[in-house]
């Protein structure tokens, strides 16, 4: 990835003065502060989204990443019960599902070139069933790019084998992970954490896992889960550590702000408001100075405000995902898969060009404005007006 320019930045003229104070910070190469981040949520949303937009644009031009991939949930036993998850069943629970081999592999279609697996912490698997879900994914398709195991995933394998996270690392390594996603993150906060997760790792494992894996060689995202019981303070603070993190052992690719699904957990009434969305976005692409992109993540956001987080700072839109489980059963209201055709359409609708990318950032097929493939090959965008599949 080059080095950033600040072309579009000093181009702007801001008009809010939290903001025009961001804008003269970045263009110092100046950092924003806790309490900077904290101001610019009273700020217009246009104006932080003008400001994100530009900073977006000195990375990566005019080019938004998305990937053609799967999601792959192989269970959602879960010995733990944060009170947030609406997805996680107890064992012999009604709903409580383990997939089989057959039903592993069949996630792995021809056409995708990553597949994210997550999923429960089961009472009855051992580390070696979790490298199997990857060995079998990858024998099935050598070439697949596996992002695997979120760190509370990977901190539930030391208990299990009662070694390091070094050595779990390598295991998975070998096993075929190429990378790990950025879940189980929430929000650092420990007044957050004994509400809602009081079993879950907090912080300070979270961080270390994901130095340990930087540290190794193994890339990561980080997540902000946020619309439930976290103040924007808090939200804030979030951003900061993992910048420290990313200072410290870099390997991050994305940052992902995940808007909490209330479903039936009775935390809160509705979702973050669009306006509440768009703001996080923004000010996460302009604290997080060191993130090469901030993801607009459809699944929870919901393509219309997805699509317009493009123009808000966002440069990576995640994939296709097939058939997500986790947030859909808490209620989440966007489509359980999108076709390739309908993120292409995201991408050209909001003036920019899409760049199919695979787990680890490389280019697999780069398209012009009007979304037809540079190489030439023919693309799915003829058939744009049917985004959903
Ligand atoms: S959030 Fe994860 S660890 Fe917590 S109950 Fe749900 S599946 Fe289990």
């Amino acid at each position: 990835m080059s080095t950033p320019t600040h072309d579009h930045v000093a181009a702007l003229r801001m008009r809010d003065p939290a903001v025009a104070a961001a804008r003269d910070r970045l263009l110092a190469d100046g950092r924003l502060s806790q309490e900077d981040g904290v101001r610019l949520f009273d700020a217009p949303v246009l104006e932080l989204g003008r400001l994100a937009d530009a900073v977006a644009r000195d990375r990566h031009g005019d080019r938004v990443y998305f990937t053609v991939n799967r999601q792959l949930n192989p269970t959602n036993v879960c010995v733990l019960a944060c009170r947030f998850c609406d997805y996680a069943k107890k064992p012999g629970a009604e709903g409580a599902y383990t997939m089989t081999r057959e039903q592993i592999e069949a996630h792995v279609e021809p056409g995708i070139t990553e597949i994210h697996i997550v999923g429960g912490l089961h009472n009855r698997w051992r580390f070696d069933d979790y490298l199997d879900v990857i060995r079998w994914a990858k024998a099935k398709k050598p070439s697949l790019s596996v992002k695997a195991y979120t760190a509370v995933e990977i901190d539930f394998f030391c208990r299990l084998t009662r070694q390091p996270a070094e050595w779990v690392l390598a295991r998975l390594r070998e096993a075929g992970l190429d990378a790990l996603p950025g879940g189980g993150a929430e929000v650092f906060s420990e007044r957050v954490r004994r509400e809602i997760f009081r079993q879950k790792i907090g912080a300070q494992r979270w961080l270390e896992i994901h130095e340990i894996a930087h540290r190794m060689g193994i890339p990561s995202n980080a997540t902000l889960l946020y619309g439930h019981i976290e103040t924007r303070a808090e939200r804030v603070q979030h951003m900061i550590l993992l910048r420290e993190l990313e200072d410290r052992a870099p390997g991050f690719f994305a940052f992902i702000p995940l808007a909490f699904q209330p479903g039936v957990t009775g935390l809160v009434r509705r979702q973050a408001s669009a306006i509440e969305d768009l703001k996080t976005i923004a000010i996460s692409r302009l604290v997080l100075d060191n993130f090469a992109h901030v993801k607009s993540y459809w699944i929870m956001l919901g393509q219309d405000t997805a699509s317009a987080a493009i123009s808000f700072g966002a440069s990576d839109l995640d994939g296709t995902i097939g058939q997500e489980k986790i947030a859909h059963a808490a209620l989440a209201r966007s489509p359980v898969g999108m076709a390739e055709a309908g993120m292409l359409h995201m991408i050209r609708e909001a003036g920019k060009r899409a760049v199919q990318r695979d787990a680890l950032y490389r280019v697999v097929r780069e398209y012009g404005r009007d979304g037809a493939p540079l190489d030439g090959a023919g693309g799915p965008l003829e058939a744009a007006g049917a985004a959903q599949s």
